[in-house]
């Protein structure tokens, strides 16, 4: 019995250690499992570390040998990366010259408006493209070009701005140049117009000046006779003034027209300079025999525009007409002006005649540069006029119909809200 107790109790013992040594072996198998498990996510992890290093790599390689500024900007304007092309661009000697600082210092003061609002913009989720002139940590001025996009965090906030800038100097200053030769190139046509239209001119003048030496004339002829009171002088003296001031007037628009200057804007009312300039084409007109009819629109907005550009622009189109009128010898001369309002916005001009009419085949390059049909045309007369109408936001087309050409151009007209004040205007403008 006591032998049987004590095997039983063996027995009990030996399964228990057993049943440890199972649970032992249980939990080292789980436990190497677990191992297993956290050495497989260190690998993954390590391996992504890898991959990410890698990818930073490149992508700062790919950066720093980027031949345009790359740079990372914060919210108020800190400069936070930017890869040696840009540090040339602003002309830093090293990183710390402008990383840390703010980019304003590089930006030229009357552009840091325009800069901040592009910041804005971006910061609020869009992109955007400016040009700004800078002033290089050496005071040199560059013109830039800056492509701008948010870059976002985890949360999908925008935490910098990645710009991408160009040096655009040169562009700006071969398109300062272009503009400059254009002003060049006008006044030079303006010239010659001028001097092919001194006779008409000359003309105009004539009227105020037989006007002033009659009333003078007349004045000394009366005190001659000595019986004159000083008060009835004072009526034909004041014709004299009124005549002198006309001629002096014309002389002043002679001058405007051929002065050399960048364009003056102003509100203008396009009737009042289709008159002028079939005054000063009426003396050429009537020499080929040719009749001026105007159509002129009553009570239209005015245009913001240099109204000496704009007159060139018509004296052209009407010169133009005179001469194809002239040379093929029409029977029917008559060029008929008329100007028509389009809606609340524009104004159209048109120049109508009688003549040849342009041929199919060459109606589309009669505007382009030294283009012309005449023996001694220079072909740059509707060149210049389609970039004067361009410049003014509006657009010049040519058409021709059985019995001549008709020219029409567009300009803007100022909204009847704007027009009181106009001074705003021109700040929109
Ligand atoms: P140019 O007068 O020196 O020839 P423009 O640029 O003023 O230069 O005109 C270019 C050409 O367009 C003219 O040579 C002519 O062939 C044509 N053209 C312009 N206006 C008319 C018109 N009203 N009728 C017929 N042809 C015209």
């Amino acid at each position: 019995m006591g032998s049987e107790v004590m095997w039983l109790g063996l027995v009990a013992l030996g399964g228990g250690l057993a049943l440890a040594l199972i649970s032992l072996v249980y939990l080292l198998l789980r436990l190497h499992e677990a191992e297993l498990r956290v050495r497989a996510k260190e690998a993954e992890h390590e391996g992504v570390l890898d991959r990410l290093q890698e990818n930073e790599y490149r992508l700062r390689t790919i950066i720093e040998s980027e031949p345009e500024c790359v740079k990372l900007q914060a919210a108020d304007g800190t400069v936070l990366e930017i890869n040696p092309a840009g540090l040339r661009l602003v002309d830093a000697e090293c990183a710390e010259d402008i990383i840390g600082k703010r980019i304003y210092d590089v930006v030229a003061p009357e552009y840091i408006g325009i800069y901040q609002e592009n910041m804005a913009r971006v910061f609020a989720g869009e992109a955007a493209v400016y040009e700004f002139k800078s002033i290089t940590l050496k005071g040199r001025t560059r013109w830039m070009e800056t492509h701008a996009v948010p870059l976002r965090d985890a949360r999908s906030e925008v935490y910098a701005l990645l710009g991408i800038t160009r040096d655009i100097t040169e562009h700006k200053w071969a398109e300062e140049q272009g503009r400059r030769h254009q002003t060049e190139l006008a006044r030079v046509a303006r010239l010659s117009t001028m001097g092919e239209m001194a006779t008409g001119l000359a003309h105009e003048l004539n009227q105020p000046l037989a006007a002033i030496a009659n009333f003078a004339r007349g004045c000394i002829r009366r005190l001659r006779t000595g019986e004159v009171a000083p008060v009835e002088l004072i009526e034909p003296l004041e014709e004299v003034c009124e005549q002198a001031e006309r001629a002096g007037e014309i002389m002043r628009h002679a001058r405007d027209f051929v002065r050399k200057s960048e364009p003056r804007m102003s509100a203008v009312d396009i009737n009042q300079v289709v008159r002028s300039v079939v005054k000063f084409t009426e003396h050429e007109a009537r020499q080929h025999e040719t009749v001026v009819t105007l159509q002129l629109a009553p009570h239209q907005p005015r245009v913001w525009a240099d109204s000496i550009m704009v007159e060139q622009v018509i004296c052209n189109l009407v010169r133009n007409a005179v001469e194809a009128m002239a040379e093929r010898h029409s029977l029917r001369r008559e060029i008929l002006i008329r100007t028509v309002p389009h809606g609340e916005d524009k104004i159209e001009v048109e120049v109508v005649d009688t003549g040849p009419g342009i041929d199919e085949t060459v109606i589309d390059q009669v505007f382009d540069q030294f283009f012309t049909t005449k023996a001694e045309g220079v072909g740059m007369g509707l060149s210049i006029s389609r970039s004067i109408v361009e410049s003014h936001g509006g657009n010049i087309r040519a058409e021709s119909r059985a019995g001549g050409a008709t020219f029409r151009f567009t300009l803007q007209a100022i909204p009847v809200v704007l027009r009181k004040d106009e001074r705003r205007y021109s700040l929109h403008s």
